[in-house]
């Protein structure tokens, strides 16, 4: 029986691998969440893991609702152990933002399969990441759908293009002036995918294909030149991949996250899955773009990052999950995202090399510029 841990548990991505798990009978040894403690009980007495890990202000609530099982009740800060001494060699990271890549190190620091969803921490600490599994020679294996979907069609040839379609999200071809009116309700209505928040504005900003570049440059070791952005509105091509002969290989399937996670829980094998699958007679157009990199600015923020690299990532990273934040909570405009953003990496001081404290101090300090903008 498969045996996995899952962190980030409760989220959008967290509850489809349980729905995966629960298909095929898979065995969860922990899971995490952060707030939502009535879900991680129910999903602490339906899979008996050996422990559960919770945000420290959460952590004597779920100790008291699950008293009476023997499921050890832990604060996230120690996921070491439970990355140690929980049984099975898989972890599916579902945290959302930068908070995931202190779990990705930890991950890959025990020797485990990292199944990734948190792009962030490829984002923030690609370099750290990479260097942690090459240490210890733990496998990381995207979920994100776009780098599932190239990682399936890598064939072991060198690599010409990478071809990274977009949904274009719900304001395709929209003008400046039409996306200073846009709500925190029109943001959250995604055309194709249904995701947490956090992701779900970054779609609407274009920013999750910044994201996604930065993630690409990292899982696949190419240069960002290398990445062509496509907006592809129908969500059928996941992603493709052009080598030196210009054959492309691409992978289709129903906009559905469920596959990606099986395929990186299964991986090599494939098993009958959760998603409808795909009537290509009955699709009557599959179109390809370029994004408007002029009005979507985010995106070519991304690149000239991941060009200059360092810790450049984080700054962007850091000041977009604050910008989204703040536009939640109705403190800034929808198009004030994108000049946030911007000023505050345009303030980053550059660090070559930098460690994981210099992430999280570059994180602390993008967040904190994009506090002084309203
Ligand atoms: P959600 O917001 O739905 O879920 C986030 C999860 O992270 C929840 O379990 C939440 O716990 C937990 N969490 C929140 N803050 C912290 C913290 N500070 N420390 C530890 N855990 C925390 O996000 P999604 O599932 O949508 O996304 C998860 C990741 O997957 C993101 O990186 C996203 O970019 C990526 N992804 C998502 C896709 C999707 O379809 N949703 C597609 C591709 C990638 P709680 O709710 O209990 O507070
Ligand atoms: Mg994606």
């Amino acid at each position: 029986m498969k045996k996995l841990i899952v962190l980030g548990a409760t989220g959008s991505i967290g509850t489809q691998t349980c729905d995966v798990a629960r298909r095929h009978g898979f065995k969860i040894t922990a899971l995490s969440g952060h707030s939502n403690v009535k879900l991680l009980e129910s999903l602490s007495r339906e899979f008996s893991p050996l422990c559960v890990l919770v945000g420290e202000e959460y952590l004597s609530d779920l100790k008291i609702r699950l008293a009476d099982t023997s499921v050890k009740v832990l604060p996230e800060s120690q996921l070491h152990f439970a990355a140690a001494e929980c049984e099975g060699d898989t972890v599916l990271n579902a945290v959302t933002g930068i908070a995931g890549l202190r779990s990705s190190l930890s991950v890959l620091e025990a020797g485990k399969t990292l199944c990734l969803a948190n792009k962030e921490s490829m984002v923030t600490g690609g370099d750290l990441v990479n260097a942690m599994a090459k240490k210890t020679g733990a496998k990381i294996l995207p979920v994100d759908s776009e780098h599932s979907a190239i990682f399936q069609c890598l064939d072991g040839n060198k690599v010409k293009k990478i071809l990274l379609t977009a949904s274009g999200g719900p304001f395709y071809g929209w003008s400046k002036e039409r996306l200073d009116k846009v709500t925190p309700e029109d943001a959250l209505a995604h055309p194709t995918w249904n995701m947490g928040k956090k992701i779900t504005i970054d779609s609407a900003t274009l920013m999750n294909k910044g994201l996604e570049l930065i993630e690409a440059v990292q899982l696949f070791d190419v240069t960002p030149d290398k990445i062509q952005v496509l907006v592809h509105r129908q969500s059928i091509v996941h992603s493709m991949v052009q080598y030196e002969d210009n054959a492309v290989l691409a992978q289709c399937g129903a906009p559905d996250m469920r596959t990606c996670i099986q395929y990186a829980l299964t991986y090599p094998e494939r098993k009958e899955g959760l998603a409808k699958e795909v009537d290509f007679a009955s699709l009557s157009t599959l179109t390809f773009a370029l994004p408007d990199e002029d009005t979507f600015t985010l995106l070519p923020l991304c690149r000239e990052a991941i060009t200059r690299g360092g810790n450049l990532p984080a700054a962007v990273n850091g000041a977009n999950e604050a910008a989204v934040e703040a536009f939640l909570q109705r403190k800034i405009g929808f198009t004030e995202i994108f000049r946030v953003v911007e000023k505050a990496y345009q303030k980053a001081a550059f660090i070559k090399n930098p460690t994981v404290e210099d992430i999280f101090e570059t994180d602390r300090a993008a967040r904190n510029a994009v506090a002084e903008e309203y």
